[in-house]
C-alpha cells in the first residue's frame, strides 16, 4: 500500500502558530479531488478554507475544535478506499478529555477481545442511570446501523428501574452490530451495540439473546435477527412522550410495562389487541404493530419537500402534543395585580418565577383536583407531591420545562437555589430525565416577552397549564387552561382565585422563606435588625476594604455604625501594606522598563534610568498618607463611628475595644492591649473583616529571619532603606511574582522559588505558562519550580536561601533579602471568636455566599473568609453582608470575580476559564489573539501575551475573558461587564469598538467564535 498523504495544519497567515478546526467538510471515507476544501479552520485573524491538492480518500481526521500546532498532522488522504481509517491523524493534538468524556468512557469502551465485535470498535454498554439500577430493558434505538453518530447524540432509550432513559455517546463514529434487539433486558455494562470509526466497518448485524442479554419477551417479530444488508431492518419505535401515564392493565391477560406505557401515550385501549408475549401477553411490539395504532393516531399530512429528522427533544414535544389534542381542555382568565409579590419577591432575594411557583403549589394544596392527572382508561390518579414545571427558553435547544418537585412544601431559598441549578443544568444540557419529565401542573410565562394574551397547551401527564402574560392596565393576565376529565370549570375559577389572593397578598412569603431556613444554615433563620437597641445597629471589625464597604452602605440606609480598626487610619493591608505600595513601586518600574520600548519609537537620546529610592519611598509614603486621611474624613462624613482599637468578642452581641496600644504612626497597625483599658460596645449585628496577614511557614530560620529582619513579609518589605540588589523571593503567587519582576526591573538581581509546577495559580493555564516564559525571559530574574526551601540564614543584607531543586539537588541562593510570599492566613485566637459561636473551618471564618457566618447576625467578609484574598472581592462581599443585613438579598459569586496581577504583560482573568467551566459541567468553548497581531500592540512594542474568550456553546454567553497583555488592568474592564452582564457573543461582536484601541480585539475574537460556533452547529445538522 502507497504510504499515505498527511493533510497538515496549514500556516494561514504570518502570526498564526496554531489553528483550531472548525468543520470537517468531507467526511471519512470521501473521495477527495485535488483542489477540494476538506475542512475549515481558526486561524489567530479569521476562519479560513484547508484546500488540498491531491486525490485519495479522506481518514483519520483530528476532532472538531481541536486546537493543533501549525504543520501538525490534521488528517491523512489514503489511496484505497478498504485504508480508510477512523484513527485519529494526531491523537497527541486532540483536545484534553472532558469531565462529560470521562463519565461517557464508562459508557463507550474500546472492546479487546470480543467475539463478533467489529475491528477496532468501540462498545456501548448498558449504563447505570440510577443507583439501584442493575439491568436495563432496550426501549428504541433512536439510531439505525450504519448512521453517523456525533457526540452527544442519544442513540437509544432504555428502561431502568425507575423511568425511560436516553443513552448518550460522546464518541464520533457510525452505529454498528453486533446490536441488541429491542426489549432486550441486559445488565449494567452488558454490550448493546458497537461504535466503529468508519462506515465500511460497520456490520449490520442484529445480537440475538445471549449470556449477556436475556429477552423477557421473547417473540417470533421481535427475536428475529435483522437480516444482513437490510439497513432499514430495524424496528423504529417513536419517542416516548415524557409524562404519559401507563393504560390499565387488559381485563384479560397479561401486558409488559413498556407496553403498557405506549399504550397510555398513544391512546390505545390495550383490550382491543392480542398479545403474542409468552403465554399470550401483550408486548411493545403488539401494541406498536398494532391496527388500532395506525387508525387511532396517524393521519398523514404530505409536504413536500426533503425534511430533516427530528432532534430527541423536538420528536417528544410534538408527540407529547399530538397527544395532548385528545384532552378536552377548557381555558379561564383572571387579571392578577402582581406588584405586592414582585415587591416582595425582590426584597427577599428571590426570584418572580420562584414565587409564582410557590404560590401556585400552595393553591393546588387548596384545591387538590389540580393535582391529579387522568389515566387512561377512566382512572384518576391523585398525587401526593406537588411538582411544578416551569418552562425554560434556551438559546438554540427550543422550551425545557424543569420541575421543582413538592414546591408546596418547601422553603424559597430551597426552591430558588433549586432552580437556578436546574436552569444553569437546562441551558448546558445537562438535565437528567427525572428533573424534567412528570411535573403536576405547569407554568408558562411569556409576559417576560411582552405577550399581551395567550393561552398553553397541557403536556400529557399534567392536569392544566397557566400561561402568564404581560401586566396591562388590568393587571396581569393569567390563563388556566385545564383537562375537564379531572377539573371542571369551578374548580379551576376557584383554584385561580386562591392563587390570585396568594399574589396579591404574599404575607405567606415570610413563613415560606424562613420556615426552612433553620434547617438550611447558614441562612439567617428570620433574623431582624432591631434598630436602636443597642449601642450600635452594627459593629464593623477591621477598616480594610471589605469593612469599609460595608460601613459606608449601612450609614447610607440609616444604621447607627461604628468602625473598629486597629490603625490610625482606615484602608487596611490594601492601602498601607498592599494593593497601592506595590503599585507604586510598579510605577515606577513601568517607567524603567518603558524606556527600553522608546527607542523603537525614535525617541533616543534619553539617559540610562536610574531610580532614587529615597525620592520613590516618599512619593510612595505621601500617596498612602492622603488617601489615608481621605478615607478617614469620608468615613467620619458619612458619619460612621470610627473608633481606634482592636475587638474582641465578649458574647454573641458585645466586643470590648482594647485601645491600650493606640498607636500615632499611619503605617503600622497597632494590635493592642491587654483588655485592660479600652471599652465594651453592644450591637445588633457585627461584621467581621479583620483580614489576614502573611503567613510564615515553618521552615528551618525562617521565623528567626523575620524577627531578625533578613527574611522580609509583605508587612515588612516597606520598611527597606535602600534598594536591594540580590533578591530571594519564596512563593509564586501573585505577591512573589509581582515583587520579583518590580526588583529585576529595578535593576536587582531576583531568584523566585515555588513548591509546586507552575505559578498563579488563579489565572488561566496558557497565560500562567506564557508568563512563566517571559519572566524567566527577563534579564535578571529566574523562576524555579518544584522546588522546596530548606533553609534561610544570615542576617539583613548577607541572606542565604537553600532549597532543593525539581530533581532533589540542593542549592544556595545568596542574597540581600528573601521576600516571604508564602500566601495569607487570618490570625483568629485574638478575636475570642468562641465568646460569639462564630464557627470556623479550615483556619478561616465560615461564611456563606451572603457573608453570613452560623451565627444569623454575624457576618464574615473579605481575607478573613479565605478563598480569593483580594480588595474588590472584601468590597463587594462587604456590600453584600450589608445588603443582607439591610434586609435585601444578594450574594456574591465568585464565577464572576476578577483579577489583575500587575507584572509586564500583565496577567489577569474575570470569570471562568475553560478548563473550570468544564468542570462545573458547562460545554465550553475558547477563542484566542496572540497580542502580536494587534496594531496598537505593535506600534508601542508590547506584543507579548494573548486575550482568550470562553463562552458556554449551549448559550453563547461570555463566562470568562483572560489575558496576558500590557493594560490589561483596563481591557479586563470590557471583560468584567460581558461576563456580570451574561453578555452573548453576538452582543458583543454587534457592539461598536472605536479605532483604533486595543478593545477591537474583543469584537473580532466574539464575532469569529461566534462564526464557528455556528459553523459547526450547521454541519453538525
Ligand atoms: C503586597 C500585596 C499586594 C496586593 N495587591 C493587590 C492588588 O493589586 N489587588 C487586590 O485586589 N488585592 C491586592 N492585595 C490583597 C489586598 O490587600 C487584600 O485582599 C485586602 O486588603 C483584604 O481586605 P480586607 O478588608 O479583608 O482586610 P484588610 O485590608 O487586611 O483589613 C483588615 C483591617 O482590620 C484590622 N484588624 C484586624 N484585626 C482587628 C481587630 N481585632 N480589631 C480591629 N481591627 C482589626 C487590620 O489592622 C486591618 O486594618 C495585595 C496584598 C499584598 C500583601
Amino acid at each position: 500500500m502507497a504510504e499515505p498523504y498527511i493533510i497538515k495544519m496549514p500556516k494561514l497567515s504570518d502570526t498564526m502558530e496554531e489553528g483550531t478546526i472548525v468543520t470537517w467538510e468531507k467526511n471519512v471515507g470521501d473521495f477527495i479531488e485535488r483542489g477540494t476544501i476538506v475542512a475549515t479552520v481558526e486561524t489567530d485573524k479569521a476562519i479560513m478554507d484547508v484546500e488540498v491538492f491531491r486525490e485519495g480518500y479522506l481518514s483519520g481526521c483530528i476532532d472538531v475544535d481541536s486546537v493543533v500546532p501549525v504543520g501538525t498532522a490534521i488528517a491523512q488522504l489514503v489511496e484505497k478506499e478498504s485504508d480508510v481509517s477512523g484513527d485519529v491523524a494526531a491523537s497527541s493534538s486532540a483536545p484534553e478529555t472532558t469531565a462529560v468524556e470521562s463519565v461517557v468512557e464508562e459508557t463507550v469502551e474500546a472492546v479487546e477481545e470480543e467475539q463478533d465485535a467489529p475491528e477496532g470498535a468501540y462498545a456501548v454498554k448498558m449504563p447505570k442511570l440510577s443507583d439501584t439500577m442493575e439491568e436495563g430493558t432496550v426501549v428504541t434505538w433512536e439510531k439505525e446501523i450504519g448512521d453517523k453518530i456525533e457526540r452527544g447524540d442519544v442513540i437509544a432509550t432504555v428502561e431502568t428501574d425507575k423511568a425511560i432513559m436516553d443513552v448518550e455517546i460522546f464518541r464520533e463514529g457510525y452505529l454498528s452490530g453486533p446490536q441488541l434487539e429491542l426489549d432486550s433486558v441486559i445488565e449494567v455494562g452488558g454490550v448493546m451495540a458497537y461504535i466503529v470509526k468508519d462506515v465500511a466497518s460497520v456490520v449490520n448485524k442484529a445480537k440475538s439473546s445471549s449470556a449477556a442479554a436475556k429477552k423477557v419477551e421473547a417473540t417470533s417479530t421481535s427475536t428475529k435477527p435483522i437480516p444482513a444488508g437490510t439497513d432499514k431492518a430495524k424496528t423504529h419505535i417513536a419517542a416516548m412522550p415524557s409524562g404519559a401515564t401507563p393504560a390499565p392493565r387488559p381485563r384479560l391477560g397479561k401486558a409488559s410495562p413498556y407496553a403498557r406505557q405506549l399504550a397510555g401515550a398513544h391512546g390505545i385501549d390495550l383490550n382491543s389487541i392480542t398479545g403474542t408475549g409468552p403465554d399470550g401477553s401483550i408486548i411493545a411490539a403488539d401494541v406498536l404493530n398494532s391496527n388500532v395504532q395506525k387508525t387511532a393516531t396517524k393521519r398523514i399530512f404530505q409536504v413536500a419537500g426533503e425534511g430533516r429528522a427530528m432532534t430527541a427533544m423536538e420528536k417528544a414535544v410534538a408527540h407529547n402534543m399530538e397527544y395532548s389534542l385528545s384532552m378536552p381542555l377548557f381555558r379561564v382568565t383572571m387579571n392578577i395585580d402582581i406588584s405586592s409579590l414582585k415587591a416582595a419577591s425582590k426584597a427577599k432575594g428571590f426570584s418572580l418565577t420562584v414565587t409564582l411557583a410557590k404560590a401556585a403549589a400552595l393553591g393546588i394544596e387548596k384545591h387538590p383536583s389540580i393535582n391529579a392527572v387522568y389515566q387512561h382508561e377512566d382512572r384518576i390518579v391523585e398525587r401526593d407531591s406537588v411538582d411544578i414545571g416551569l418552562a425554560v427558553e434556551t438559546d438554540g435547544m427550543g422550551l425545557v420545562v424543569p420541575v421543582l418537585r413538592d414546591a408546596a412544601n418547601r422553603d424559597l431559598a430551597d426552591l430558588s437555589a433549586n432552580w437556578k441549578d436546574l436552569v444553569d443544568r437546562a441551558r448546558a444540557r445537562r438535565l437528567k430525565p427525572d428533573e424534567y419529565s412528570n411535573p403536576t401542573f405547569t407554568i408558562s410565562n411569556m409576559g417576560m416577552m411582552g405577550v399581551s394574551h395567550f393561552d398553553a397547551i397541557p403536556s400529557p401527564g399534567t392536569s392544566a397549564i397557566f400561561a402568564i402574560a404581560t401586566l396591562g392596565p388590568q393587571g396581569m393576565p393569567v390563563t388556566i387552561t385545564a383537562d375537564h376529565r379531572i377539573v371542571n370549570g369551578a374548580d379551576a375559577a376557584k383554584f385561580l382565585k386562591t392563587f390570585k389572593e396568594l399574589v396579591e397578598s404574599p404575607t405567606w412569603l415570610d413563613t415560606a422563606a424562613t420556615s426552612v431556613a433553620a434547617t438550611a444554615a447558614p441562612q439567617a433563620s428570620g433574623f431582624t435588625l432591631e434598630k436602636g437597641k443597642y449601642d450600635y445597629d452594627v459593629v464593623v471589625i477591621g477598616g480594610g476594604p471589605g469593612g469599609e464597604d460595608a460601613a459606608r452602605d449601612l450609614v447610607g440606609d440609616g444604621y447607627k455604625v461604628a468602625m473598629v480598626n486597629d490603625a490610625p487610619f482606615p484602608g487596611g493591608e490594601c492601602l498601607w501594606r498592599g494593593c497601592i505600595p506595590s503599585k507604586a513601586w510598579r510605577a515606577a518600574a513601568d517607567k524603567i522598563r518603558d524606556r527600553a520600548h522608546d527607542k523603537l519609537l525614535g525617541v533616543v537620546g534619553t539617559n540610562k534610568p536610574e531610580l532614587k529610592w529615597a525620592a520613590l519611598e516618599k512619593h510612595r509614603r505621601d500617596v498612602l498618607e492622603t488617601r489615608g486621611g481621605m478615607a478617614l474624613n469620608t468615613d467620619k462624613g458619612v458619619k460612621i463611628d470610627v473608633i481606634q482599637g482592636f475587638a474582641r468578642f465578649v458574647d454573641a452581641h458585645s466586643v470590648h475595644v482594647d485601645t491600650a496600644g493606640n498607636s500615632k504612626d499611619p503605617h503600622t497597625r497597632d494590635i493592642a492591649g491587654n483588655g485592660k483599658k479600652g471599652k465594651t460596645i453592644s450591637f445588633g449585628a457585627a461584621i467581621i473583616a479583620t483580614g489576614a496577614p502573611p503567613f510564615v511557614p515553618p521552615i528551618l530560620g525562617a521565623h528567626d529571619g523575620v524577627e531578625a529582619g533578613g527574611v522580609l513579609t509583605s508587612d515588612t518589605v516597606w520598611g527597606l532603606k535602600k534598594q536591594p540588589m540580590k533578591v530571594g523571593v519564596i512563593g509564586g503567587g501573585a505577591i512573589g511574582v509581582e515583587m520579583a519582576q518590580i526588583f529585576q526591573d529595578f535593576g536587582s538581581k531576583v531568584l523566585l522559588v515555588e513548591g509546586t509546577e507552575r505559578i498563579l495559580a488563579e489565572v488561566e493555564k496558557d497565560v500562567a505558562k506564557q508568563l512563566t516564559d517571559i519572566l524567566n525571559n527577563d534579564k535578571r530574574l529566574t523562576i524555579v519550580t518544584s522546588a522546596k526551601v530548606v533553609e534561610l540564614k544570615g542576617k539583613p543584607g548577607e541572606m542565604k536561601l537553600v532549597y532543593e531543586d525539581s530533581e532533589g539537588k540542593k542549592k544556595t541562593y545568596s542574597c540581600d533579602y528573601v521576600i516571604m510570599a508564602t500566601g495569607k492566613r487570618p490570625v483568629l485566637e485574638p478575636l475570642n471568636l468562641e465568646n460569639a459561636g462564630v464557627a470556623v473551618e479550615d483556619g478561616v471564618i465560615k461564611a456563606d455566599e451572603c457573608s453570613k457566618t452560623n451565627v444569623p447576625h454575624i457576618f464574615a467578609v473579605g481575607d478573613v473568609i479565605g478563598g480569593l484574598m483580594l480588595a474588590h472581592t472584601a468590597g463587594q462581599q462587604g456590600r453584600v453582608a450589608a445588603s443582607n443585613i439591610a434586609g435585601e438579598y444578594m450574594a456574591y459569586n465568585q464565577d464572576k470575580d476578577s483579577g489583575v496581577i500587575f507584572t509586564r504583560p500583565e496577567a489577569a482573568f474575570v470569570g471562568l476559564s475553560t478548563e473550570q467551566a468544564k468542570a462545573k459541567g458547562i460545554d465550553a468553548v475558547e477563542i484566542k489573539v496572540p497580542m502580536s497581531i494587534d496594531a496598537k500592540a505593535m506600534i508601542t512594542g508590547e506584543t507579548q501575551g494573548l486575550i482568550k474568550i470562553v463562552a458556554d456553546k449551549a448559550s453563547h454567553k461570555v463566562i470568562g475573558v483572560h489575558f496576558l497583555a500590557d493594560h490589561a488592568d483596563t481591557l479586563i474592564g470590557e471583560g468584567v461587564m460581558m461576563v456580570s452582564a451574561d453578555m452573548t457573543l453576538k452582543q458583543v461582536g454587534d457592539a461598536i469598538h472605536p479605532h483604533p484601541t486595543q478593545t477591537e480585539l474583543f469584537g473580532d475574537m466574539a464575532r469569529r467564535l461566534g462564526t464557528r460556533l455556528r459553523r459547526t452547529a450547521r454541519r453538525n445538522k
